[in-house]
């Protein structure tokens, strides 16, 4: 009896830990747990909402709400819906994209059916490219983009709310959309500004991203007449933040460039910019899908140059 109590609880224990690595496993499968969610007020009619994956921007309009980025998963666009509707009774009627990584778009599965969903045109063709390789990631096949952002700057009025839609370059992907509100002064820069107030840029090689692109970017975002730009990931951040960014982000491709025309080696590289050692195979980096900047940069130049 005491033997087999003894066995059970070894038994119970031992399902435990199955259990707890299991779902640690699996919480690393899907980067760090969520932050919950937390609405912030911006102007009377523009909020952003923390948690569930990227930011989201929201805009109240004259019959409608306007959403930018959509949250993880179905679950986490259903939660951004609620606390849409503690906001204001009107309906979404539109969705605008910032790019097209699952943790800013996959959301939109609980979103209503016809609800309209902007994006630039290579966020449409990167979508189409996840959903027809299929698995875990793959966006909602009901709501892809229904009308695409092909010019550099385009200006809608949507809602009765005058919005500004540019795209300098490729730079986190191919398809970036920075959302400008000119009477408000606020910027809704996606993932092309992540991290906070002194992260490297992220760049998504693998989606035709680009360092220069990124530049060029931010440089463009910098020009625009705002003092107040939600990044994708992170707390809204001043113009001066954005600035200091973009000069560490230079000075830093300066100096790769330098050591990759004096024939270094990538570690060599990484040691002598100051970055982390590696933390995961192709790592330095921020999860699976980002390699350091500094891995992105050397592989752009050394590709070049080859
Ligand atoms: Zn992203």
């Amino acid at each position: 009896m005491q033997m087999n109590r003894r066995k059970g609880l070894a038994a119970m224990f031992a399902t435990a830990m199955i259990a707890i690595v299991g779902l640690s496993a699996l919480a690393m499968a899907q980067g760090p747990p969520a932050a919950p969610f937390m609405t912030h007020q911006l102007k009377p009619n523009v909020y952003w909402v923390e948690g569930g994956g990227g930011n989201s921007g929201v805009i109240v309009g004259d019959k409608g709400v306007i959403v930018i980025d959509a949250k993880t998963t179905a679950a986490g666009g259903k939660e951004l819906l609620d606390n849409i509707a503690k906001i204001t009774p009107k309906p979404v009627t539109t969705v605008i994209l910032t790019h097209s990584d699952a943790d800013h778009v996959n959301g939109l599965a609980s979103f209503p059916a016809g609800v309209k969903v902007i994006a630039q045109e290579n966020n449409k063709k990167e979508q189409e490219t996840a959903l027809a390789a299929g698995g875990r990631g793959a966006p909602p096949a009901d709501h892809l983009p229904s009308q695409v952002i092909s010019k550099d700057k385009e200006t809608l009025k949507i809602e009765g709310v005058k919005l500004e839609f540019h795209h300098w370059a490729p730079a986190h992907t191919s398809g970036d959309l920075i959302i400008y509100m000119p009477s408000e002064k606020i910027v809704f820069a996606g993932d092309i500004i992540a991290g906070g107030k002194t992260a490297d840029p992220l760049i998504h090689l693998e989606k035709h991203g680009s360092s220069e692109g990124w530049i060029t970017t931010v440089k463009g975002i910098v020009a625009l007449n705002a003092d107040e730009f939600v990044e994708g990931h992170g707390d809204v951040l001043t113009k001066a933040d954005i600035q200091k960014r973009l000069a560490d982000a230079e000075a830093k491709r300066a100096k790769i460039k330098d050591l990759v025309a004096q024939g270094k080696s990538l570690d060599e590289i990484r040691t002598a910019v100051g970055d982390p050692p590696p933390a995961a195979p192709g790592g330095g980096g921020r999860g699976p899908g980002f390699p350091s900047f500094t891995t992105v940069v050397y592989q752009e130049l050394t590709k070049k140059t080859a």
